[in-house]
C-alpha cells in the first residue's frame, strides 16, 4: 500500500516529491503579503519541462505577484521557488540568464525599429556581432516580421508589437519563458497567432512556458493549469482532469426566488446546490433526467434550465463556491465595499 496522502488539489504528495526533480519550475509553500493583505497563500506546484503551464485566476487572485517572484522582481514573504534548479531570491542572475520574460507592461521601444529593439536586448545578454545579427534575423523570421525589421515599432499593430516583445524575450535562448497575460488587448486573430507560436516553441525547442491568464479559452489550451483564487491554489491538473473531477453534468435553474428554490430542491431531492444571483446550480450525473424531475416538481418557480458538461468555470465554482465573472465584470476578489 502506498503511504501517500492526497492534497486538497487532488495530487498525491509522494507523487509530488518524485516529480520535483523533473520540474523546470518548482514552487513550494510560497506566500506573499503586501502589508496586511495576503496576495499568495502557501502556494505549491511544479511545472514540467517543455510543458505549457497556465496560471488561471480572476483579477486580484495573485497571478502577477507570483509572476514577479518567479522573474526575480520581488522577494516572497516566505516559501521557496526554483527555476531550472536556481533560487530567484538567492541566485537571481542565474535565473535571469535562463528565463525569457514577457511582462504586462510594454517593454519595446516604439521609437526604435524591430531589429534595433532586438539588438539592444541582445547586448544586454552579452551577444554581439555576427552571431547577434544572425539571431535577430532568425527571431524576426520566427515571429513573421522579417519584412518589417527596419520599420519603427510605433507603426506596428498591437499583435505585431507583442510579437516583437516575444522575440525580445527569446533572443538569449532561454529554457523557460514566462508571460504575464500576454494576449491582453489583442484581437482574436492575434491572440490565436500568439498561442500557435507558443505551441511551436514548446514542440520544436522544448521551451517550458508559464503563462498567466484570466481567460478560460486560453486556459483550455494549456497542458496543465494551476487555478488561483484569493492567493490560494484551488486546482491543479490538466484542463480535462480538472473538469472530470466534477461528477457528471452541471445543471443550472434560473428562478426569481433562487434561494427558495434551492431550499426546496435540497429538501425534496437531498442534493447539495449553490446559489449565485438568480441561478441555482448543482452537479449531478444523468443531468437531463434530474433536470426533468426538478422541472416537474417546481415548474412554476423555474424560468429556465440549462444542462451542460463541466467547463473550467464550473471547476472554479466547485472549488471556491463563487463565480469567476459576474455580470460581465470580474468577480470581486477584493472584499466588497
Ligand atoms: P492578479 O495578477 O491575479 O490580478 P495580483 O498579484 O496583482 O493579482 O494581486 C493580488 C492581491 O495583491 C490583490 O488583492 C491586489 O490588490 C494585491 N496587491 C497587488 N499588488 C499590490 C501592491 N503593490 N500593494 C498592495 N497590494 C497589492
Amino acid at each position: 500500500m502506498s503511504s501517500s496522502t492526497t492534497s486538497p488539489t487532488g495530487l498525491a504528495e509522494a507523487e509530488n516529491k518524485d516529480e520535483a526533480s523533473h520540474n523546470s519550475i518548482e514552487v513550494q509553500a510560497l506566500r506573499h503579503q503586501y502589508g496586511e493583505r495576503v496576495a499568495l497563500d502557501e502556494v505549491s506546484f511544479g511545472v514540467r519541462s517543455a510543458e505549457i503551464f497556465g496560471l488561471l485566476g480572476p483579477n486580484g487572485s495573485g497571478k502577477t505577484t507570483l509572476f514577479r517572484i518567479l522573474t526575480t522582481l520581488m522577494v516572497p514573504t516566505s516559501g521557496q521557488a526554483r527555476i531550472v534548479g536556481f533560487d530567484p531570491v538567492k541566485q537571481p542572475n542565474e535565473v535571469r540568464r535562463r528565463i525569457g520574460v514577457v511582462a504586462q507592461a510594454q517593454s519595446v521601444d516604439v521609437k526604435l525599429t524591430a531589429a534595433e529593439n532586438l539588438m539592444h536586448q541582445g547586448h544586454l545578454y552579452g551577444l554581439s556581432g555576427t552571431p547577434l545579427k544572425r539571431r535577430i534575423a532568425e527571431m524576426l523570421e520566427r515571429v513573421r516580421l522579417s519584412d518589417r525589421a527596419n520599420d519603427l515599432v510605433e507603426t506596428f499593430s498591437g499583435g505585431m508589437q507583442r510579437r516583437v516583445e516575444l522575440a525580445k524575450g527569446l533572443i538569449h535562448r532561454p529554457s523557460v519563458l514566462l508571460l504575464d497575460e500576454p494576449t491582453t488587448g489583442l484581437d482574436p486573430g492575434a491572440r490565436r497567432d500568439l498561442w500557435l507560436y507558443l505551441d511551436k516553441l514548446r514542440e520544436q525547442e522544448g521551451v517550458t512556458v508559464l503563462v498567466t491568464t484570466h481567460l478560460m479559452e486560453e486556459a483550455e489550451r494549456c497542458d496543465r493549469l494551476a487555478i488561483l483564487s484569493h492567493g490560494k491554489l484551488v486546482g491543479l491538473g490538466t484542463p480535462a482532469e480538472l473538469k472530470s473531477r466534477i461528477g457528471g453534468d452541471v445543471i443550472q435553474f434560473e428562478a426569481e426566488h433562487a434561494e427558495t428554490l434551492a431550499t426546496r430542491i435540497r429538501q425534496r431531492f437531498g442534493v447539495e446546490c449553490s446559489v449565485n444571483d438568480n441561478l441555482v446550480r448543482l452537479e449531478r450525473s444523468h443531468g437531463h433526467r434530474f433536470a426533468a424531475d426538478v422541472m416537474e416538481a417546481f415548474a412554476g418557480e423555474i424560468r429556465a434550465v440549462n444542462v451542460s458538461r463541466p467547463t473550467l468555470e464550473d471547476v472554479f465554482i466547485n472549488r471556491t463556491g463563487h463565480r469567476f465573472w459576474t455580470e460581465g465584470r470580474v468577480e470581486a476578489e477584493e472584499p466588497r465595499r
